[in-house]
């Protein structure tokens, strides 16, 4: 009981002495974004949000704290589904398939989807609560009806290019920090395309939710990490005020 007692007392003593140091360690270490440095906002529209058509679990719990975290950057990019009807990512374009099965396409594995992101719909509208006024681009991507692109910079069939890295290059910027949807698909596939397009990339995980389907959001981590992604919580970026 003895030894117990003291262990706690010392246990104890630790902490109130390591909780008085914090705060200025805290401060020390928090990321403030320049202005080489973009918010990328992965997807957060209706069709992926619930009630939506492809709704990521919980997709809608993260956007206060995206737009908390847009306050800390200058840069914030926001990027929209934007498909063709009878697009090829949908289960519904291919005879006997349905959703979340794959097929191989010209370019590779595609997993199917429901219909999405429509172009011009409701379903592809950016969610109405987001809330970044400050936002300098909407880049939408997978309008060509025969590639899917989860990625912001680069289609599936990896050489069409948005045009995303040709505007951070005009523009200076050399860091970006990805939220949004889904973390295992167009969240990692951007992550991923920004380092190899040559720019520091974070994902701020709690700002982003997945879909998880067939191992795919483990998958995506290890991905990601094997690419030089970093793996951030939104508490480590100063916000301001
Ligand atoms: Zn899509």
């Amino acid at each position: 009981m003895q030894t117990h007692s003291r262990r706690w007392f010392v246990a104890s003593s630790c902490s109130v002495s390591l909780a008085t140091l914090m705060p200025r360690a805290l401060a020390q270490t928090k990321i403030t974004p320049g202005a080489d440095s973009a918010l990328i906002v992965v997807d957060v529209q209706n069709c992926f949000t619930p009630g939506g058509s492809l709704a990521v679990n919980k997709g809608d719990e993260i956007i206060p704290l995206i737009n908390r975290l847009a306050k800390a950057f200058q840069n914030v990019v926001l990027t929209q589904d934007w498909h063709t009807p009878a697009h090829i990512s949908f289960a519904s374009s291919h005879a006997g398939k349905k959703p979340f099965e794959s097929v191989t396409l010209p370019y590779g594995n595609q997993i199917l989807w429901p219909d999405h992101c429509v172009q011009g719909t409701e379903g592809a509208g950016i969610h109405k609560d987001i809330d970044i006024p400050h936002a300098q681009l909407i880049i939408r991507k997978g309008f060509n009806r025969n590639v899917d692109s989860y990625s912001a910079f680069v289609e599936a069939d990896g050489k069409s290019k948005t045009g995303l890295d040709g505007y951070f290059k005009e523009r200076g910027i050399n860091t970006v920090y990805v939220v949004g949807l889904a973390t295992d698909f167009c969240v990692a596939w951007t992550a991923m395309d920004a380092r190899k397009l040559g720019l520091a990339a974070t994902v701020i995980e709690d700002a982003c939710r997945g879909i998880d389907t067939q191992g795919s959001l483990a998958a995506a981590w290890k991905s990601m990490a094997e690419a030089g992604v970093k793996r951030i919580k939104s508490s480590e970026i100063a916000l301001p005020g």
